[in-house]
């Protein structure tokens, strides 16, 4: 190097090569593992290591720095602990967790960390997006005004769901929570949105009977599966819906809309106080620690809609929740209801009496999807909640009594087919015209004359007769989602043709 004694020049030169001095130390920092165990291992050094840096094992493990003390990293291990001992290396990455995100993962089955686990080789991704990220401001977004359809009738009907909102989906055990949820990843077939179905601490088994669902139904190319299940080690559990959230946030940053399940957050929350006392973090209520509302806030708050400027996308979250005998103001619970803008309430007793999908009619709500909601939808099911409410409180009030006026019993008839009506299989999503046109049969009262064992076939039936006989009429319903009074008539007539065809084999 020719100086030429001038200082400057020397302080200079110095001055850059000390700055370049520590940029590489620290690249190259590293500690040595002073314990290990439970999927925990407790570093000495690694001075300078951020809070969620990803830290690396020399067999290649990953580990995820949570807890940074005076004298030790505590760091959460994302792979096996087998053949880690006391002394290992242990090296910063620098960098924060991330998860690799592309379109190439449509179709697949991941793990938390995005690694493929479908046995269908590796997945090619250009691009990473870290687990923890901000969510939108307030600037940024927009109201939810396009509906998510569900295509299950007693959701779309009275607890619509739109394009950018939370819902939770709540109950106890084998109630239809995750049916809900699968049932509205299939009827986004056909509509642009990109489904991801985040399973954590599910039986493999559980995941695997999805996985066919959703296959065959051929839902799976537009669908992703994210699965951290129950033999995983509770770090994974605890980041895999965050990877979910990361991998659609990649996609809505492209203007697309994306719905994403979380299936179920109760398990979620439990990984995380696992996780969180083997840290030795203090346990508070029910041992959960202090920030678990955060855990769930965090997360769900990236589900959102963009302004137009800023790309239109939006993620909708199906957050689900179990509880426990029907208790809705257990801890978890609670923070999630507090948290979404809505809830679906899902009820054993319904459940077991044959009402499926079982849904409490009086205590699920929906905030924000009115405003999304389909106008014929609207229109034609705005008594529906309340007739049912009524329903519910009359057959209580009756359920002893055998003479009835003629008001009461009619109110009864009418509130028994609405329930008829409402069952639905499961995989069979409705599209908005069939929709439509049942909700048209059972709030104008046209099954009151059908029997009620006839009534659901008969109003299901209807709607399939008039995709035969008027398809253009279905069509033009679909389209606009708008329901014209010549249309009414159209259903009307159609009923009464139908309803000739039909009826003999009533009596019969
Ligand atoms: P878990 O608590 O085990 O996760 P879950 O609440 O997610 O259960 P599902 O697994 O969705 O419940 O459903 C439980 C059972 O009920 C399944 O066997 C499913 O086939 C059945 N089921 C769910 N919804 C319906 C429906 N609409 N019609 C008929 N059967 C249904
Ligand atoms: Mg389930």
């Amino acid at each position: 190097m020719a100086l030429n004694g001038n200082p400057e020049e020397i302080v200079s030169i110095l001055k850059e090569e000390i700055a370049r001095y520590e940029e590489k130390t620290q690249v190259s920092e590293t500690g040595s593992v002073i314990q290990i165990g439970d999927g925990i291992a407790t570093v000495y050094g690694l001075q300078n290591v951020m809070y969620g840096e990803l830290l690396e094992f020399e067999n290649g493990v990953k580990a995820l720095a949570m807890n940074l003390e005076t004298g030790s990293v505590g760091c959460a291990l994302l792979g096996p602990e087998e053949g880690l001992q006391e002394g290992d290396l242990v090296r910063r990455t620098g960098r924060r967790a991330d998860v690799p995100a592309g379109e190439k993962m449509l179709g697949r089955v991941i793990n938390a960390l995005g690694d493929p686990i479908d046995g269908k080789g590796p997945i090619p991704t250009s691009e990473t997006r870290p687990i923890e990220h901000e969510a939108s401001g307030v600037v940024t977004r927009q109201p939810v005004t396009v509906p998510l359809q569900t295509g299950i009738l007693a959701i779309d009907a009275m607890v619509p769901v739109g394009r950018g909102q939370r819902e939770l989906i709540i109950g106890d055990r084998q109630t239809g929570k995750t049916s809900i949820a699968v049932d509205t990843i299939l009827n986004q077939k056909g509509q642009n949105v990109i489904c991801i179905y985040v399973a954590i601490g599910q039986k493999a088994s559980t995941v695997a009977k999805i996985h066919n669902t959703l296959e065959k139904e051929g839902a799976m190319e537009y669908s992703i599966l994210l699965s951290s299940s129950a033999s995983e080690p509770a770090p994974l559990q605890y980041i895999a819906p965050y990877s979910g959230a990361a991998i659609a946030e990649y996609f809505m940053g492209q203007g697309k809309d994306v719905l994403i399940v979380y299936d179920d957050l109760s398990k979620h929350a439990v990984a995380y106080r696992t996780l969180s006392l083997l840290l030795k973090r203090s346990p508070g209520r029910e041992a959960y620690p202090g920030d678990v509302f955060y855990l769930h806030s965090r997360l769900l708050e990236r589900a959102c809609r963009m302004a137009p400027e800023f790309g239109g996308g939006s993620i909708t979250a199906l957050p689900i929740i179990e509880t426990q005998a029907g208790d809705v103001s257990a801890y978890i619970p609670t923070n999630v209801i507090s948290i979404t803008d809505g809830q679906l309430y899902l009820e054993s007793d319904l459940f077991f009496s044959g009402v499926r999908p079982a849904v409490n009619v009086g205590l699920s709500v929906s905030r924000v999807g009115g405003a999304a909601q389909t106008k014929a939808v609207k229109k034609i099911a705005g008594s529906l909640r309340i007739d049912l409410a009524q329903f519910r409180e009359l057959e209580v009030f009756t359920q002893f009594s055998s003479d009835l006026d003629p008001a009461t019993k009619e109110a009864l008839e009418h509130g028994k087919r609405l329930i008829e009506v409402l069952k639905q299989p499961l995989y069979h999503p409705l599209p908005v015209s069939r929709q439509v046109v049942i909700l048209f049969a059972a709030t104008r009262k046209l099954l009151s004359d059908v029997p009620l064992s006839h009534a659901r076939e008969f109003a299901w039936g209807l709607a399939e007769y008039m995709e035969n006989i008027q398809p253009q009429v279905m069509e033009e319903i679909q389209q606009t989602g708008e329901l014209s009074a010549e249309n009414e008539q159209v259903i009307l007539d159609c009923s009464e043709a139908y309803k000739k065809q039909v009826s003999p084999t009533w009596q019969a």
